[in-house]
């Protein structure tokens, strides 16, 4: 995989503010408040950023958390995982691998058969939707 490797400036110009926000800045946005959250499509989310395919809406499920949810990526390439020990929390960070754009986290709460809650927000997330061709 090709990475992507922009500076602040060029993605300013790509994204929306609260893209960037949380993209960029590792922002969350706030529950139930996101595009995808309650969305039902059938079709691959891709990365906002760099337009990755990173979940497919069949391993899409609802958490109840306010974000969307899925058990696992599309594929164990498509998202990175890191340490992250931010806000007096020790969570696992998940990034998009090609651009390093911020997703959300994951946490083993998650359904089988992965018991993994990727918890990622609708600001990082971009859909195509199955039924039709770009
Ligand atoms: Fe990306």
């Amino acid at each position: 995989m090709s990475k992507i490797d922009k500076t602040d400036e060029e993605w300013r110009k790509e994204l929306n503010p609260e893209q960037f926000r949380i993209l960029r800045e590792k922002g969350t946005e706030r529950p139930f408040t996101g595009a995808y959250n309650d969305f039902k499509g059938e079709g691959v989310f891709v990365c906002a950023g760099c337009g990755e395919q990173l979940f497919d809406s069949t391993t899409k499920y609802n958490s109840r958390s306010g974000w969307p949810s899925f058990f696992q990526p599309l594929n164990q390439d498509a998202v990175a995982e890191h340490t992250d020990q931010s806000h007096g929390m020790a969570r696992t960070e998940v990034t998009c691998a090609k651009c390093g754009g911020h997703l959300g986290h994951v946490f083993p709460d998650g359904p089988q058969p992965t018991g993994q809650r990727y918890c990622i927000n609708s600001a990082s997330l971009a859909f195509k939707d199955k039924a039709k061709k770009d």
